[in-house]
């Protein structure tokens, strides 16, 4: 029997596991009773990851060798690894010399581990000089990304997991907290069992699990969270809330904003929110009075058209009453997949550059280009997630490297994506499950190794990075992910005849020490830390320079930010609608979300049986009365449409729900629903309207109608 010490793999609390294993199998999971993110505690996706390791099963569902087709319509065939790279190599290097380097794009993953990212990043903005990288990420928290810099100047959350103890009032606002990040939720609970003048605020248009425990609900219309803040701060205004001295000291733009939020009286927000007026005035005072505010938010915010306003909005009101910078205080974003921060970290997004970087900026290219080796970083910033699918589909983009992701089912749109991928030239999937909906469209397969196999760091929503380690080696010829990268990357330089090579690595750790290096100077500076140090002293948050002797738990205790002038910043934020608000023909709100038990599009949590037992199938939940009238018993098949398709799913009257709103979990795809709704998961149903700033997708609502089968 033998233990290692890991993460788990699911989302950004980044809970510490302990697998015990025989040498030859996973045995068994327990939470790592020292690791500072859940202290031995595991919610029910962490407790059953070594089920998902069951070696009967791998065979089954894992990718175990490389497959190949070299003609679209032929069926693939199991190929070398040597041939199979080599093959992709020469297309790559003909597409790029007759079509130019944003011919091809990469589609990565919050899922991938840091030094896995950085790789793949260096590979297209380094070797290729293409932009055109993308990630999952862009479904997760681009907006989070996009307000943090616009308002604090770094995609810093400035917050710890410890402020739950110092708080008096948490602000939950779109998040299903209970359910998406439980094991930090049972923090919260424990926080308010022992004190119980500890206040909690839930903003969320469903009476959620995490709702259900409020203090305060306010069961806010979708999309109309920006009125909310503003509301809020406009309570704080009038009733002399605000910390005047603080923000003339240490923000700017004060002055434009306070002209906005004078019109968000709270008869106008109320209304436009669909909340009672006292309610919003009892939320204001709560946080203009608490000693310490924290505020947790997730998709609610994020995945919006006004994305980036929500989170900025809610940031303005944190600035303005001086809720951050102390104990207890501040806005702290919940990362959705387990490393998104990790992959923000290295630049892993088609606008971003290593440590945090902007590509706008010339000198931060000139620096990574200088890191690199290589003459230049391009300028011109890549396509987003579902700017890159509708490039594919133009046939602007030909060759498509899609890692450890399923777009087939998680972008919106899905008749339009699925049209991309039929219409690329070349479909490279790098997976380590044969089973998800993008494999059928693949014409290479390339298998790689999951949890419990590969080993690097990644970093949760609190900065805190923990090392990773492989327990088992992969199954069959699945490999690493940065390895795969590697291998590929020496083979294009050498048909581009380019000299040495700028992927030297044959460790993990060689890859991290680099990223390391590139840290030096900047907001995340971790040149202080290593292998060594996490493996001896366990899990530390960035940022920790050289000579610090740990890492720092709370940004922006001295009041000065990361911007050019040293001040935080106020967005003007004024509420804008959904993007496709309800009318006539469409009259019921449609919002997703996740379910307790499972994780995303399934690949890894639907092989548990019993994580089934919560919800065992899809379903639509409806309010009573909206069911009564269209007269839908529980358990009855309707039709959900929206403009773009139609689900037919059984409905059931949810007292969570407020009439005139529908919800469906955003989990099944095609491989769970056998050949029903055409293989499409509720994603046949949301639209792609972007955030402008952050261009992350509205996929939190649609305008549906619901109608018996
Ligand atoms: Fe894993 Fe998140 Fe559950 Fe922790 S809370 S065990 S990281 S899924």
């Amino acid at each position: 029997m033998r233990e290692t010490k890991t993460a788990c793999c699911y989302c950004g609390v980044g809970c510490g596991v302990i697998v015990e294993s025989d040498g030859e199998r996973i045995t068994g999971v327990r939470g790592d009773p020292q690791h500072p993110a859940n202290f031995g505690r595991l919610c029910s996706k962490g407790s059953t990851l070594h089920l998902t390791a069951n070696p009967v099963l791998q065979q089954q569902v894992r990718a175990l060798h490389p497959e190949l087709r070299t003609a679209r319509g032929a069926p693939r065939a199991p190929a070398a690894w040597g041939e199979t790279l080599d093959f992709i190599a020469r297309r790559f290097v003909s597409t790029i010399r007759e079509h130019g380097p944003d011919s091809v794009g990469f589609y990565i993953s919050g899922q991938l581990l840091t030094e896995d990212y950085y790789v793949f990043n260096k590979l297209a903005k380094g070797l290729i000089g293409t932009n055109n990288i993308d990630t999952n990420s862009r479904l997760c928290m681009s907006s989070a990304v996009a307000g943090y810099k616009q308002t604090l100047g770094a995609d810093a959350p400035p917050v710890c997991y410890e402020d739950i103890d110092h708080a008096d009032l948490i602000f939950i606002a779109g998040s299903n907290m209970a359910y998406a990040h439980p094991v930090l939720y049972r923090r919260v609970e424990e926080a308010r069992r022992r004190n119980p003048s500890l206040r909690m605020i839930v903003a969320d248009p469903r009476r959620t699990d995490t709702a259900r425990d409020a203090d305060l609900f306010l069961p806010i219309l979708p999309g109309t969270d920006v009125a909310l803040f503003n509301g809020m701060l406009h309570v704080c205004l009038w009733e002399g809330l605000v910390d005047t001295a603080y923000i003339d000291a240490h923000t700017e733009g004060f002055a434009e904003l306070k002209r906005t939020v004078r019109d968000y009286t709270p008869a106008y927000v109320a209304e436009l929110c669909g909340i009672g007026e006292d309610d919003l005035i009892r939320a204001a005072r709560w946080f203009g009075q608490a000693k310490a505010a924290l505020s947790f938010y997730c998709q609610g915010l994020n995945q919006s058209s006004s994305g980036t306003a929500k989170n900025a909005a809610l940031i303005n009101l944190h600035l303005a009453t001086r809720q951050i910078g102390k104990p207890g205080a501040g806005p702290f974003s919940l990362t959705g997949q387990p490393n998104a921060m990790g992959g923000r970290e290295v630049g892993g997004l088609s606008n971003l550059l290593s440590a945090h970087r902007d590509m706008a900026d010339s000198q931060h290219r000139a620096e990574v280009a200088r890191l690199w080796g290589v003459e230049s970083v391009p300028a011109t910033p890549g396509k987003t997630a579902i700017e890159m699918f509708e490039a594919v589909r133009r046939g602007e983009i030909r060759i498509l490297w899609i890692v450890c992701t399923n777009p087939a089912q998680s972008l919106p749109a899905q008749r339009m994506v699925r049209e991309a991928l039929e219409k690329a030239e070349l479909v490279i999937v790098q997976e380590a499950y044969r089973t998800t909906a993008t494999v059928a469209y693949a014409d290479v397969v390339l298998p790689a190794t999951t949890w419990g196999e590969k080993e690097g760091t990644v970093t949760n929503s609190e900065r805190r990075i923990t090392r990773v380690n492989a327990v088992l080696p992969g199954p069959g010829q699945a490999r690493h992910d940065w390895e795969i990268a590697v291998d590929f990357a020496r083979r294009l330089e050498t048909m581009l005849e380019r000299t040495g090579t700028l992927f030297p690595y044959t460790t993990t750790e060689q890859i991290w020490n680099e990223h390391r290096e590139s840290t030096r100077g900047r907001d995340l500076d971790i040149t202080g830390l290593s292998y060594r140090i996490l493996e001896q002293q366990g899990p530390q948050q960035w940022p920790f320079p050289e000579g610090a002797a740990q890492g720092r738990k709370r940004l922006y205790e001295d009041g000065v930010y990361p911007t050019a002038s040293g001040r935080a910043r106020f967005v003007d934020t004024a509420y804008q609608p959904v993007a496709e608000p309800v009318d006539a023909r469409y009259p019921l709100r449609l919002t997703t979300g996740r379910l307790r038990d499972q994780w995303h599009g399934m690949s890894r949590t639907g092989t548990v049986a019993q994580l089934f037992s919560h919800a065992p199938e899809p379903s639509v939940a409806m309010a009573r009365v909206d069911m009564e009238r269209r007269l839908i018993a529980d358990g009855d098949l309707v039709h959900v449409t929206s403009r773009r398709g139609s689900q037919i799913l059984p409905a059931f009257a949810g007292d969570d729900m407020r009439a005139g709103q529908a919800f469906i979990a955003m989990h099944w795809g095609e491989e769970y629903l056998s050949g029903r709704n055409g293989g499409f998961g509720v994603n046949a149903l949301t639209l792609p309207a972007l955030c402008p700033a952050s261009k992350q997708p509205e996929l939190k609502h649609a305008a549906v109608k619901i109608l018996k089968a």
